[in-house]
């Protein structure tokens, strides 16, 4: 990056607190005049620099690696086919029925972003042919959680009632205690909340660098999905899509400021005065180039109306999938949990004596092709013991634990991607 760039992106960072924020008045169905804001995400930044000065180095930095790794991979990331898939977890915080939104809704939120992120969209062709070569397969995809933090299966879904009327920028949705649903290790979903929005606004997404317990998307529940409370013209999922853009380090096409000479350090999205609304007609240029890209889904057109990222987008956000969001790659989140739920994973186990002086036998006839791994931890978590058997002979070891405090321990048993988990009671030892 040069000196120039870097004071560019110092300045533009240093001013957001004074930026513009573009709303927009529409008449709302159920809330009568309202003046919609398509997306808070800068709002939102505003308020999280006023509370974390030093939020705005971590970005700048960011932003100086983001734009060295597209220098150095570009033309490798054009040859690579992997797929990256994300991990997701939807909390949905309702106050009234309408606002607890069903599965197929956010079934329907899960397939417009796969749609959309790998240009899969039924209405990609809408692209218009000047823009159809800069049009990108992002490569990333999306799958709801199969297993928690903790191991266990879920269906991704997360439910809670709140007596929280609506929410603002404030971050409470993403805390128990507030009213909201704490988010899940950022390190291996993306959380989405789903929830009543205050203000007109539709949604807002915390960009890279910031904290992980508020990290994350939040969309209103009448611009999540296409079905059930989806209301137009922003009800084919496309808040979600814009600002899972932002989550993925992604700007708006005119920029953090506004005007012609500012930009999102994209180079094949054409520079624009400020967003565009409803749906235009091609051409549509408020700069010098051909025209805008209103189609772009990180403009504020309806969602009807939207229908490609760029190459350029891709690039950043294979940046940061690289970088800050690295960890996503290796989740296990969407790998089901198998056998817990039913025990079917070593179907006879017997432990015993249990209660114990300190020694536990552990038996079982079931024969797996691969090795079993036993770990007892304590209350605490620590790993008091570990050791491993051919899967292949069954199982027959005794546990020594004559050395540890009396108390309940948890022998967990590992193999063929599986796991379960026992409890042991030590009595008497000490
Ligand atoms: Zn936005």
């Amino acid at each position: 990056m040069s000196k120039k760039q870097i004071n560019k992106v110092s300045r533009l960072l240093l001013l957001l607190v004074f930026s513009i924020n573009f709303n927009f008045p529409v008449l709302n169905a159920q809330d009568n005049e309202e003046v919609i804001n398509r997306c808070a995400t800068m709002e939102y930044l505003e308020l999280r620099l006023m509370e974390n000065p030093e939020l705005e180095n971590k970005m700048m930095a960011i932003e100086k690696y983001t734009q060295k790794w597209i220098r150095d991979n570009a033309f490798l990331t054009s040859k690579n086919k992997e797929i990256i898939t994300i991990p997701v977890v939807v909390h949905i915080v309702y106050n009234t029925s309408a606002q607890n939104i069903s599965d197929a809704q956010v079934h329907s939120q899960i397939e417009v972003l796969n749609q959309d992120y790998r240009r899969l969209n039924s209405d990609a062709a809408n692209t218009p042919s000047f823009f159809q070569p800069v049009a990108a397969d992002c490569q990333i995809e999306f799958c709801l959680a199969k297993r928690t933090p903790e191991d266990s299966a879920t269906s991704g879904i997360i439910r809670r009632n709140t007596n929280v009327g609506s929410f603002t920028l404030d971050n409470k949705v993403k805390f128990d205690s507030l009213g909201g649903s704490d988010a899940w290790d950022r390190d291996k979903y993306l959380n989405l909340w789903v929830c009543k929005l205050a203000g007109g606004y539709l949604g807002y997404a915390s960009f890279p660098g910031g904290s992980p317990e508020v990290d994350g998307v939040v969309t209103r529940y009448q611009s999540f999905g296409k079905y059930g409370s989806a209301q137009p013209p922003y009800h084919m999922g496309r808040t979600c899509t814009h600002e899972v853009g932002h989550w993925l380090n992604l700007l708006h096409p005119w920029g953090n400021w506004g005007g012609c000479s500012d930009d999102d350090y994209v180079s094949d999205t054409p520079n624009q005065e400020g967003p565009n609304y409803y749906c235009p007609v091609y051409p549509q240029p408020s700069c010098s180039d051909t025209s805008d890209m209103f189609m772009n889904y990180m403009d504020y057109t309806n969602d009807s109306c939207m229908n490609t990222f760029t190459k350029g987008q891709k690039l950043r956000m294979k940046a940061i999938i690289d970088s800050v969001r690295a960890p996503l790659k290796t989740s296990n989140g969407c790998q089901p949990v198998i056998g817990i739920a039913e025990n079917t994973f070593i179907p006879d186990i017997q432990i015993f004596p249990n209660p114990s002086n300190g020694y536990v036998n552990v038996i079982s006839s079931h024969t797996y092709t691969q090795d079993l791994e036993f770990i007892v931890y304590d209350l605490l978590g620590n790993i008091i013991m570990e050791s491993s058997v051919a899967g292949s002979t069954g199982i027959n070891i005794k546990i020594d634990l004559t050395a540890e405090p009396s108390g309940v321990y948890f022998l967990k048993i590992t193999g063929m991607g599986q796991s379960r988990v026992e409890k042991i009671f030590i009595l008497g030892t000490k």
